[in-house]
């Protein structure tokens, strides 16, 4: 469908901190903790200092032994003792670990780190959708799901239960949640985002923050773990698509979309937030001042603490080229406001930013804010007075209770796009083929950051889970599925690597069958090794398909992958497509209900699926993006055509809206405008409906986008029922960010629109704010 088609279907700084001027943000510092602070603070030395700036990864503390990490008490004394490192990262390998083993190592660093300095460890792990690194807790659906479930009540839950399962193997500390807003298909991170839409990743976000941390930043209590928001920002907007390199962005958007979420994060308390590992319009985020110090910290009052990406400060040398060597490296990132650096293997950093101080290149007043920061993390999360938790005290880790949270995550996140015919759900009885290389891995179902980054050895770990052709044997009965899937991956490969096709065999088995249920997509990647060249998905995955289609029997598409690959091919010849996403360990047994009809499906598009290789765009484009033929000579014609749009997906039950209004139809900033639309169940089962509001600005004094999503609340309506939904927004919500990089509310009409339903809305005065922000 067209673009144009798309609109009609569907806390303050109490006390006083030298290096930076903080402004207020609206969580109150405790000043029982600011006192502490500053009382460990005046006692550390030089080298304590920067050993709290500094962080390794575990595995330089230790070696595998028949398959077994060990601490090496040498390495440990060297590292804590000697250098004063605060804080490691990291499972060993990177592979998980069980409980224990995580409760023996990090209470060992404790006890060393206790002993010698008197100040706890902070360990960090990427816990990244469940617990990617403690064996035998529950794994989520990734973030991407998350967002296209619409539902932030999922966000929230899937953030307290990890942050359970995290405290229960003594971690007090994730790099989640990822608020990257995802621009292009390309990337190999879209994933772990929550879509392509800022209000989705705000709302999903921030709701995570307080899912992991609860209600009070300054005392995280012990079932709950610190965030570190990420990654700041601007890194999914790469021109080349690729992992890490440059990103252009106009000061509008970059303070619009971008910064929106992350500045909504350290609202709901975000303690920690991870810088970009890139660079935007030419500068390493890592070395960018303005950002980092003027945005985060002096304009939002922020007292949190930074940390860089991976080796990010070595890399402004290596990669960037914006320093000679790695101490101009440190010297630049420090100064632009980093506080805690992943280094993540060299103790020299710490040697260097010594140097540094004596030389009087970095400030001794930029050190102390930095260790400040440090300081005040540990003692709001409570490490100084109970630097260890207890298995013991965790007896809902793993728990069905928590499965069943993941189970719905899944039935709430997998959407479906096309159902011809109603042939969708399936009847018992049925005759299926299950095929294609999605089929029967719990490593697909999960992608990346499952057991280690890559998620190529989930199956190792992931056997008590069931695979699309487990849920689906114990759905439909054994004898009803059969599995020939055509084309299979190379396990535990690279993720494009497949193994020869043997599609006559599919084909074959295909003749005795009623539909034919085809599992396709991508195997796990994460970040670099997730780069791709080509968006198509591969050739040999739409041969299987084309070769299916030629039998006759139906096809049901399952789509199955961290990002939209292109199907435009292969589309036409299914009958029913449901895009799974990555719904996680329990994925298989929610795409099997929904197949059955045990559950109404329910997620919508959290990203805009491209139909063409080089027709890319996301669904609030400018206006003049998409243009229709033009009369006269020259033909100016733009038309952008997209597979399925951003917030489209369908239901076993219809819903209609009527009777859109609004209480007030003229408006200024301060105002609050309430929205409410009827929405009636007008099919014959329950369903959940993501009833959405989304803006245009008629005319404005930057080329408007064609729409932008401003509420979303999703309901649950039986049969026949109706309910009215009120969507409240502010007037200042409908303010963009105009060339100037100032945020301005604009006089004139704005066409709101929810469902098939549509009004007018009129701003009488424009508002320009003089604040970096609203
Ligand atoms: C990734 C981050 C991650 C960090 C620590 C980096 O390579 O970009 O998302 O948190 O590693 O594992």
């Amino acid at each position: 469908m067209t673009l144009n088609k798309i609109l009609l279907l569907s806390i303050s700084i109490s006390i006083a901190v030298p290096f930076i001027q903080a402004a207020s943000s609206d969580i109150p510092q405790d000043s029982q903790i600011e006192q502490q602070v500053e009382s460990v603070l005046s006692k550390m030395t030089l080298e304590e200092k920067v050993g709290q700036m500094t962080e390794l990864v575990i595995d330089v503390l230790g070696e595998f032994v028949d398959g077994e990490f060990r601490l090496d008490e040498a390495k440990l004394h060297e590292a804590v003792a000697v250098y004063k490192v605060g804080s490691f990262l990291n499972a060993p390998g990177p592979v998980a670990q069980d409980r224990d083993k995580w409760n023996e190592v990090i209470s060992r660093i404790q006890a060393v780190s206790m002993e010698t300095i008197g100040i706890p460890c902070i360990y960090g792990l990427d816990q990244n959708h469940g617990t990617t690194y403690t064996l035998g807790g529950i794994l989520f659906p990734q973030n991407i799901n998350i967002g296209a479930s619409f539902n932030p009540e999922l966000a929230y839950e899937a953030a307290r239960v990890t942050a359970y399962e995290t405290r229960a193997g003594n971690c007090p500390w994730t790099y989640s949640p990822t608020v990257d807003i995802t621009r292009d298909p390309r990337w190999s991170r879209v994933w772990e985002n929550f879509g392509e839409d800022c209000l989705v990743n705000t709302v999903m976000g921030s709701t995570a923050v307080r899912g992991f941390q609860g209600d009070d930043p300054n005392h995280i209590p012990a079932d709950r773990i610190a965030t570190s928001v990420k990654h700041y920002m601007g890194y999914s907007h790469a021109r080349t698509g690729k992992d890490r390199t440059p990103a252009y962005i106009p000061i509008s958007e970059l303070r619009e979309k971008c910064f929106v979420p992350f500045k909504a994060c350290v609202e709901a308390g975000a303690l920690t937030i991870m810088v970009n590992s890139g660079s935007v319009n030419g500068l390493p985020v890592h070395a960018n001042r303005e950002l980092l110090t003027g945005w985060l910290k002096e304009d939002l009052g922020w007292d949190g603490m930074l940390i860089t990406d991976w080796a990010d400060i070595n890399n402004l040398y290596t990669r960037e080229h914006i320093a000679a060597n790695k101490k101009e490296a440190i010297r630049i990132a420090i100064n632009a406001g980093i506080d805690m650096t992943m280094e993540p293997y060299d103790l020299d950093y710490c040697t260097l930013l010594k140097e540094l101080v004596q030389e009087g290149e970095v400030p001794m007043n930029r050190i102390d804010d930095a260790v400040r920061r440090v300081l005040r993390l540990k003692f709001r999360l409570g490490l100084f007075e109970r630097p260890n938790t207890l298995k013991e005290d965790y007896p809902l880790f793993g728990s069905k209770e928590h499965a069943l949270l993941a189970l719905r995550a899944a039935e709430e996140s997998e959407i479906l796009l096309k159902n011809k015919n109603g042939i969708l759900p399936l009847s018992q009885g049925k005759k299926i083929l299950l095929t294609g290389p999605n089929a029967n891995s719990m490593r697909c179902l999960n992608g990346g950051w499952s057991y280690s980054w890559q998620g190529h050895l989930t199956d190792r770990f992931a056997g008590q889970y069931n695979t699309i052709y487990e849920a689906l044997c114990n759905k439909f009965g054994n004898d009803n599925v059969r599995l020939e899937q055509g084309v299979t991956y190379k396990p535990e490969g690279g993720y494009a690597e497949e193994n020869e096709p043997e599609i006559e065999k599919a084909v074959a088995a295909a003749r005795n069958v009623d539909v034919i249920i085809a599992c396709i997509g991508e195997n796990s990647y994460c970040e670099t090794p997730g780069n791709l060249s080509d968006l198509a998905i591969s050739a040999n995955q739409r041969r299987l398909v084309k070769a299916l289609a030629s039998t006759g029997k139906p096809i049901v598409l399952i789509l199955n992958g961290g990002r939209p690959r292109i199907i435009s091919d292969i589309e036409p010849l299914a009958s029913a497509v449901i895009n799974i996403l990555l719904p996680g360990n329990f994925g298989g047994d929610a795409l099997a209900n929904i197949l059955a009809g045990d559950t109404n499906p329910s997620a919508r598009m959290p990203y805009t699926y491209p139909r063409n290789q080089a027709e890319l765009t996301t669904y609030d484009y400018r206006v003049s993006e998409e243009m229709d033929k033009m009369e006269g000579a020259y033909d100016y014609d733009a038309v952008i055509s997209v597979q399925w749009p951003f917030g489209y997906g369908l239901s076993y039950t219809t819903f209609e809206y009527s009777n859109f209004r609004v209480d007030s139809d003229s408006f200024v900033a301060e105002d609050e405008l309430r929205f409410s639309v009827d929405v009636t169940n007008t099919g014959t089962r329950a369903g959940k409906e993501a009833v959405m509001l989304f803006s245009s600005d008629l005319v404005a004094s930057l080329t408007p986008e064609n729409r932008r999503l401003r509420a979303f609340k999703k309901v649950g309506l039986q049969p026949n029922e109706t309910q009215t939904i009120t969507l409240s927004i502010k007037g200042s919500d409908l303010a963009f960010v105009g060339a100037d990089g100032k945020w301005i509310l604009e006089q004139g009409d704005f066409r709101m629109q929810c469902g098939n339903q549509l009004l007018n809305v009129k701003c009488r005065e424009t508002h320009k704010w003089k604040t970096p922000n609203k």
